[in-house]
């Protein structure tokens, strides 16, 4: 379907400006010659990398075409390419992926062997990576109206950078983005103005950021229209800041006065012009916050808002009902799926449901291909070489996982992320989000997996053996039900002797032992950005994972095939599991975190 009719079908006017109407247009085009793109953006790509080392070595001797880039480029994943981004990492120059010179590393919130993936970038990608953000709004105003006439209220923030030994910065992508040119001296956008300044949002103290943002947020109550932030518990962190300091914020709104903890200088010195005594506001605010209970706190505070801007698509549909409580129930809407490796696409369709969004791949910012997945298959050898395919060639309802070749030299590169067909905008298809491989537990930015869960659990055993004391079972729950939320680890002990059980302090500290051998995206979370509170451990009654057990058999399990789940989010489960607790503790500190990589 083409804009044009969309435009007649939903709205029966126009793009709201000329900007819009290109913005719109460049959409279509891409969308219409999705293949033709494609294949310019492959050639392009391997041309101009023809002479770095890792393309040299499958002798392409400049051949771009699709045929023989598939048959001789392997697919790989990021372990693969580690020993390269080492050497990038130490500080070689030499044209090892890209020849373009790689500006900075991306740091991935994914990670290899518990560090955060490094992801090599170039300059000129900000600037396609700018060109889809710059065609967010225009596909938003198609649906929403009126934008212009005021404000986003977004709570965004940059986090600490560290320098590879070789002198490149690492940072996570959307701190370089907020850093970069492109965003600090954006040109004025009616349709996109924040109520956070660049001040505010370029503060590395998590507190100083937040509370400024909130502060100019309330100011300017009645002018904001959307609310959002990048992640749906970024959006939850910051409703709950507000209920831990929205006394210190009305104060500073009835005297026009800035908090002394906020002492980073340029954010007070642009404080300077938004301060002004206002006690009618800072009234009102402590009246609504004083209340005990805060449904649809975030329509009470800004009356205007029309939409939530928020990713709640994968991991982050946990959030929902949460969200929809402090909201009254506002539209959520999901506008892009992206990632350090690669920006993908957006959602031609913000404001549909969270369950029925689907993100149209642009074709220029990447080629990408399309490894069938079929949940049911082994995954061995044996099985037949998968083939992948190309982006046009997808079919409706089938799911794949995402590969990708990228200008700044990555080939055939799998993302990980499982996605779904559900559409196509002219050629171009559109995926649901179907969920990242091996994630079993996730509360903001963390991904923890099997093995690291695993990996947790033995390192706390340790503190049981002296105890004579053993985890017969143990499995997992990501409890979002407190802001921030937190890992909860059922555990089944046996002790074998009774008079030597492991204390509350010991079991306590099981739980910090746990945290610290959790990948550093975790504990960073934990420690820099306290978007997850202390993980908890508990004990439940001896018998229980054999109940757990039974329960599967009764609803159809099979009792040879039978595992217990490593992750449980089912609620009969929960209910079985919390009635069979005997006692709960928590992480009694922070575990150890530093921007610098462990090894
Ligand atoms: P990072 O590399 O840390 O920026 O994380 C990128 C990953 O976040 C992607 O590969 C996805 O797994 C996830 N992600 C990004 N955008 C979305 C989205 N709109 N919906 C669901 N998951 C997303």
């Amino acid at each position: 379907m083409s804009f044009d009719s969309i435009i007649s079908r939903r709205l029966g006017d126009s793009p709201a400006c000329d900007k819009d109407a290109k913005a719109l247009q460049f959409i279509e085009e891409l969308t219409q010659n999705a293949d033709g793109v494609q294949q310019n953006v492959l050639a392009e790509i391997l041309s101009r990398n023809a002479q770095t080392e890792y393309l040299k070595r499958f002798n392409l001797d400049g051949i771009t075409d699709r045929e023989t880039f598939k048959s001789v480029i392997p697919m790989i994943t990021y372990e693969d390419l580690q020993p390269l981004i080492q050497r990038i990492a130490n500080g070689d120059r030499s044209p090892i992926l890209s020849a373009h010179p790689i500006s900075e590393f991306l740091t991935s919130s994914g990670t290899s062997a518990g560090e955060r993936k490094l992801m090599p970038t170039i300059k000129e990608e900000w600037d396609r990576r700018q060109l889809l953000y710059s065609l967010l709004m225009p596909v938003m105003n198609l649906y929403v109206k009126g934008l212009d006439k005021g404000k986003g209220l977004y709570f965004l923030f940059v986090k600490t950078e560290t320098k590879t030994p070789g002198g490149l910065l690492a940072r996570p992508v959307l701190t370089s983005y907020y850093k970069s040119d492109h965003f600090k001296t954006r040109p004025y956008d009616p349709y996109n103005v924040y109520t956070s300044p660049n001040e505010a949002i370029l503060c590395a103290d998590s507190f100083q950021s937040m509370y400024t943002q909130m502060l100019c947020g309330l100011y300017e109550r009645e002018e904001v229209l959307r609310v959002g932030a990048v992640f749906a518990s970024g959006l939850l962190r910051a409703i709950r800041f507000l209920q831990l300091n929205w006394s210190q914020l009305t104060h500073d709104i009835r005297t026009g006065s800035l908090n002394p903890k906020v002492i980073d200088l340029s954010i007070q010195e642009c404080m300077t012009r938004v301060l002004r005594p206002d006690p009618e506001l800072a009234d009102f605010v402590a009246k609504e916050c004083v209340k005990e209970n805060w449904e649809g706190i975030i329509t009470r505070i800004w009356p205007n808002t029309k939409y939530l801007d928020v990713i709640v698509t994968g991991a982050m549909a946990q959030y929902i009902p949460t969200l929809d409580y402090y909201s009254g129930g506002l539209p959520l809407a999901c506008t892009m799926y992206a990632s350090s490796e690669c920006y993908f696409g957006l959602n031609l369709k913000p404001m549909s449901k969270p369950s029925q969004v689907s993100y149209t791949i642009m074709p220029n910012m990447a080629y990408f291909e399309f490894l069938p997945h079929d949940p049911n298959s082994s995954g061995h050898a044996q099985d037949s070489p998968p083939k992948l395919v190309d982006l046009v060639d997808v079919e409706i309802d089938k799911e794949y996982e995402l590969v990708i070749t990228t200008y700044a030299g990555l080939y055939r590169y799998r993302v990980g992320d499982i996605l779904r067909v559900t559409g196509f905008h002219n050629s171009a298809p559109q995926f649901h989000f179907v969920r990242r491989k091996n994630v079993l537990l996730s509360i903001d930015s963390d991904k923890t997996d099997e093995a690291e869960l695993q990996k947790g659990v033995e390192n706390a055993i340790q503190l049981l053996h002296e105890f004579n004391t053993s985890v017969v079972e143990y499995t997992s729950y990501a409890d979002t039900n407190t802001i921030p939320g937190h890992y909860v680890i059922y555990w089944e002990l046996l002790v074998k002797d009774p008079t030597n059980s492991p204390s509350e302090k010991v079991l306590n500290h099981c739980c910090l032992a746990m945290e610290e051998s959790l990948n550093s995206v975790y504990r960073q979370c934990r420690v820099a950005d306290n978007s997850i509170g202390p993980l908890e451990i508990r004990v439940v009654k001896s018998g229980t994972f054999e109940e757990l057990m039974d329960y599967a058999i009764s609803r159809g399990a099979s009792i040879n095939q039978y595992k217990v789940p490593r992750c449980v989010s089912f609620t009969p489960i929960m209910e079985l599991l919390d009635s069979r607790v005997v006692s709960v503790h928590f992480s009694p500190s922070l575990p150890r975190w530093t921007p610098e990589p462990r090894r």
